[in-house]
């Protein structure tokens, strides 16, 4: 079966934050025959190619994308045992419902996280204190530059705090995803302080997965992070900014600023190469509340969660980047630490 090819409407269609301006072309795989075909026939074509799972990570230009828009439409997932293949375009937490309801534990505190499957090895997708890193066995993806379909281990994609090494390069399409999940039917050790007080347990303890489940999107629903589309808090790219890795040879002095300036002790955690600090925490104490407007209060930080940038209803991507230079901008001149945004911007910069 040939992809569907149709003539466009706006991203905005397309994207959670409803942002977004057209692009040239679309197309619609619904099998990973037909995702290879569109990408390698646009690739001959020299017409660049942006790929679509839910729009949930994706800021997209008001000038739109001048090429292919290919929607990754492929759906199902097999399993054998503890191991399960899943399509890219599955959506991930009717992916993630499944498990729990079939009792396999490991992903659960991933659940309620939109958008698609073969998203989530790209940014190493996390909440709650697990990765996708932990349960991704290896990624089927075809190779633009080679042409070939070829498989990845864990350990060849670079996983690290929202980030892999397939994230900023367009240069492979993730067909599949392959998890180890548990059959136990208990959770991953509940490592999340937040969410371990909701369960009522220690760090570190296991939860039958169906109750951590639960105990998650509660939590999340709280913050806005689940979709709703009557929920103008939703509509967002989740979280706008990464929390910033102060590299270690730094962190005295930018803790140290960071004390003098607000008067308390910093949240800090330990990271890779350095400290890592709650984006939010500095967001709220250099002056943005949650709920902060931008222009003509068509964007504001969420009223929920200040670290969501979401559209009130009748948005441009303009507006919307306006409102995050301020919040960086701002953050940066009251501690000297830089906050970068999480979700993919496509034909526009902050
Ligand atoms: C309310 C809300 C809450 C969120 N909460 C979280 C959270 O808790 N943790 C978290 O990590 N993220 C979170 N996100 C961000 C987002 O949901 C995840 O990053 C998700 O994995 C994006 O999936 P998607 O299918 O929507 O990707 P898209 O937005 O469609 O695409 C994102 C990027 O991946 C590329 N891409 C998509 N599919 C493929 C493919 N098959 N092969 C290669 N490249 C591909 C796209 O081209 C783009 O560059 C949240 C977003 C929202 C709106």
């Amino acid at each position: 079966m040939n992809p569907r090819t149709s003539e466009l409407p706006k991203l905005a269609a397309y994207t959670t934050l409803r942002l977004g301006g057209p692009a040239r072309r679309f197309v619609s795989a619904a099998t990973s025959e037909d995702l290879v075909d569109a990408v390698r026939e646009a690739d001959a074509a020299g017409e660049p190619v942006l790929l679509l799972g839910g729009g949930s990570n994706l800021v997209v230009g008001d000038a739109g994308f001048d090429g292919t828009l290919v929607e990754v439409a492929t759906t199902g997932y097999r399993r054998d045992g503890g191991i399960v293949d899943v399509e890219a375009g599955q959506n991930w937490d009717a992916f993630v419902a499944g498990l729990v309801e079939a009792g396999l534990g490991g992903l659960e505190c991933l659940s309620g996280i939109p958008g698609s499957v073969g998203a989530t090895p790209i940014q190493n997708v996390g909440a709650y204190g697990c990765e996708v890193a932990e349960s991704i066995v290896s990624v089927e993806l075809y190779d633009r530059e080679t042409r070939e379909v070829r498989t990845l281990a864990a350990a060849d994609l670079g996983f690290a705090y929202r980030t892999s090494v397939l994230k900023g390069t367009d240069s492979g399409v993730v067909l599949s995803v392959r998890f180890e999940v548990r059959e136990d039917g208990l959770s991953a050790p509940i490592r999340y302080a937040e969410l371990a007080r909701t369960l009522g347990v220690e760090i570190g303890a296991r939860v039958p997965a169906a109750e951590a489940r639960e105990a998650v999107l509660k939590l999340r629903r709280g913050k806005g992070m689940v979709l709703d589309p009557a929920d103008h808090d939703t509509w967002s790219a989740g979280s706008f900014f990464t929390n910033p890795i102060v590299p270690s040879a730094e962190a005295e002095a930018v803790l140290k600023r960071i004390t003098e300036v607000v008067g308390a002790e910093v949240p800090q955690y330990p990271a890779d190469g350095g400290v890592k600090l709650s984006a939010a925490w500095l967001i709220e104490r250099a002056g943005f509340a949650k709920g902060y407007p931008g222009p003509g209060n068509r964007v504001s930080l969420s009223t929920k969660h200040t670290l969501a940038l979401t559209n009130r209803g009748d948005a441009t991507t303009a507006d919307l980047l306006a409102l995050a230079r301020e919040v960086r901008d701002g953050v940066h001149e009251r501690f000297g630490v830089r906050l970068h945004p999480e979700p993919l911007l496509i034909n526009c910069v902050i």
